[in-house]
Order: C-alpha cells, then structure tokens, then sequence
C-alpha cells in the first residue's frame, strides 16, 4: 500500500484519538512513544526520568502505576514533570488492580492523560465488571483507553474458549494461528465491551504485543482488518541491544510499509544503570528509514574497505553525526525543516563523488595511495576542494553556512 505521490507507504485509514493533546490516527504523523522503569512511588526519580525521555523525542510517556503508594505519588510527579516544563502526556499502566487503584485515587485519574488496561490482568472471576470499572473512570475523566493485548497474559478463559473451538472442527488449525486469534478476539471484543459500557469510539487505541517478529507480524495483520481504531505497536520484550533493535526494526518496518500502525514503542532492554532514551531514538530512526517522519539530518557514510585504511573517515562521520545531533536542540528551533538535511561523508573515490552529489551536502575523503584532496560537494555541484589538516572544521563550518542558508532565510558568512 503506497502512495505514489510521496513514495511512502499509505497509512490504513483509522479514527484519530486524542492523548492529552497529542493526536493518535488518522493521518496524523505516527507518534513516539516510550515509558519509564522508575518506582512510580518516588516522584522524583520518575519525573526526571519522564522529562529525559520528552526531551528525547518521546511524545507520550507511560508510567507504571502498580500499588497504593504508586497512585498516589502520580499527582505529585506530573506536576514536577509540569515544574520542569515539560508537558508530555503521561499515560497510567495498570495491571490486576487498576480498577481499584484508580477509584480509589481520582486525583491520578484526573491527571494521567490515558488508561493502558490488559484485558488478561483484569481477574478472571469478574473479568467483565473489573474491566467495565476502568472504563467508567475513563468516561468519567473523559480520557481515552489504550486495550493492550499482550501474549504473555493473554486471557485465558478466551484462549480455552477458542483452543476448545478449535479442537471439535474436522481438522484443527494450528495452535499458534488459535493463539493470533486469541489476541485478535480479546482485543476487538474488549474495544466492544469498552463502547457498550459506554466510552466513545474515539476513545479507544489498541495493540496485541508479542515477542516473536513473524508473530508479530500476523497478529497485527489480522486485527487491522477488523477494527478502524489506531493500532499501537510494538515488539514486546524486545531484549537487549543489538537483538532488541533489530526485532524491533523488523517487525515494525514489516508493518508500517503495510501501512498499519499509529504509534510505536520499541521496548528494550536498557544496560544496567543506562537511561531510556534508545528507545527513543530507535523509535525515530525507525520511522525515518522508512521515510514517515523526519527527526534528525541524515548522515550517508560508506562502509569503508581496503581503500580506507586510516580510521581518519570513520572519525569524520563519527564528529559529523555527534555535531548534527548536539545541535540539533538549537537547529530545531531556528532552522525549521533542518531534520530533513541529507549529508555524506564517503571514504574514497569510487562513489564518494556519486553519493555526495545525491547529498544535500558532501564530502568525498581521499582513500589510501590518492590525492590528500576531499571535493566538497553541495546541491549536487562541486562547491570547493578541501586540503589540509583542517578538514574536518571547514567542513563543519560549511554545513553550519549552508543549514542558515537554506533553512534561516539568513545569508551565511562566506567561509
Ligand atoms: S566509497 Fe571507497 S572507501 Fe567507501 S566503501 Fe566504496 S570503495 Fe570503499
């Protein structure tokens, strides 16, 4: 599904739900989403976690709200998240007690901009008026709900239901395609017990999470088919590194250029004692791979070879990349449209010209045994040829001219 006019994939067509102000559907750019791995319960360190992840790029943040002492201290925390001056939405993720935590503490309800509820964790014995509880609160508050499906507690009264279904036909299906059924069924029958109790259609963002790509992958084909409410997706537990970044990358790439998917969070594993904010990143890279939003400049650089053997390239695109995003936090500001900028840094010779001219702004390096010269090439023409021990800052100073002209409307210094 593509669309010609942008070369982008087509998005599928949903109804737009409002988080907090944040816009989630419809044709609304895909949202980044992350959440924090802070005790709820101590305010601080959740709040400044929040405001790290918003600052990253995060467009809403989810915190866990697990215990007593957890709700209780989400008044305080959103409003010093609000006292650092970010006003990320900030999203409630309950499990097995949210309809009585959220009774019992309205001031969270009031201030948690949405409700993540699992239809698997809400207890089995009173599934439904547990479920119907966190739904009249939302409708009280007038917030919106995301039902997260998940694999790992998939409602099991609903997965023997179908597993049994499945065992009397002549010849039954797999159980993992019972399994994508089930978390098909559990989400689009949940989003239909939420609107009978009365919450709005617009109200309502789903997702169906499971840790294994294909899964993954079948899952969300199946349930975009039956619902037009905005699907939020992710790979869930994800894992750590390398592992976890290229599962995600998959998964999602695989679905977005379906043009199925409204908001994403790519839930790694952080190192122990490392912040959150790779999944941000992540997240954003993701989507402009992809070509569907646009975050950071991008920098082209080539792998190398045997015609690089000094480490001198790969420290350039190194410095280049590390300047575009610490500059990033101004740039936004002054230079609107600046994250669309394309830039290559090439290692020699051979497709260095080729690739820098196809660069909003290029540098060639002299590869091993060539000429110490590195042309500069901006909008597709030759600009100039640098030589020298000073490469790298005259590049540098070249980029920063050429960002004011073409996204200040100022004339740069001639340098
Ligand atoms: S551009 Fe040159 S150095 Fe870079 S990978 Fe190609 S041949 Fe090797």
């Amino acid at each position: 599904m593509t669309d010609p006019a942008a070369g982008r994939p087509r998005r599928r067509p949903t109804v737009s739900v409002d988080v907090g102000g944040v816009l989630v559907g419809s044709a609304h750019p895909i949202v980044v989403q992350s959440m924090t791995n802070t005790d709820t319960a101590d305010p601080d360190s959740t709040a400044i976690q929040v405001a790290r992840l918003a600052h990253a790029g995060s467009q809403l943040v989810r915190v866990t709200v697990n215990t007593e002492e957890a709700a209780a201290a989400v008044p305080e925390m959103v409003r010093k998240v609000r006292g650092l001056g970010v006003d990320v939405p900030i999203i409630g993720d309950f499990h097995y007690n949210g309809h009585l935590l959220l009774t019992r503490h309205p001031e969270a309800a009031a201030v948690l901009a949405k409700y993540r509820i699992n239809p698997g964790n809400v207890g089995a014995k009173r599934h439904d008026e547990n479920f119907q509880t966190i739904v009249r609160v939302a409708i009280d508050h007038d917030k919106p709900v995301r039902i997260g499906v998940n694999w790992g507690s998939l409602d099991q009264a609903l997965l023997t239901e179908l597993m049994d279904a499945n065992a009397r036909i002549p010849a039954p299906r797999d159980a993992r395609d019972v399994m994508i059924e089930a978390m098909v069924e559990s989400a689009v029958r949940s989003a239909e017990l939420a609107e009978a109790t009365g919450l709005r259609h617009d109200r309502i963002i789903l997702s169906a999470k499971v840790s294994g790509v294909r899964d993954l992958v079948d899952v969300y084909r199946s349930l975009a088919p039956r619902t037009d409410l905005p699907l939020h997706l992710g790979l869930t537990e994800a894992g750590m590194g390398m592992k976890g970044i290229v599962g995600s990358t998959a998964g999602l790439a695989l679905l977005l250029t379906d043009g199925i998917g409204d908001t994403i969070r790519v839930s790694l594993t952080p190192e122990p004692g490392a912040g959150r904010e790779l999944e941000v990143e992540v997240a954003q890279q993701i989507l402009q791979s992809l070509g569907l939003r646009s975050f950071l400049p991008q920098v082209s650089a080539c792998p190398g070879c045997g015609r690089t053997t000094s480490t001198f390239f790969q420290e350039m695109a190194r410095d280049i990349q590390t300047y575009l995003k610490d500059q990033m936090p101004v740039w936004r500001e002054s230079y609107p449209g600046v994250e669309d900028l394309r830039v290559a840094v090439m290692g020699c010779v051979v497709n260095g010209p080729g690739e820098s001219k196809h660069a909003d702004i290029g540098i060639s390096l002299p590869g091993t045994f060539e000429e110490p010269v590195a042309p500069v090439f901006i909008d597709g023409k030759l600009d100039r040829t640098l030589r020298g021990d000073a490469i790298v800052p005259e590049f540098l100073a070249l980029l920063e001219g050429y960002v004011e002209r073409r996204f200040g409307g100022v004339a740069a210094p001639s340098v």
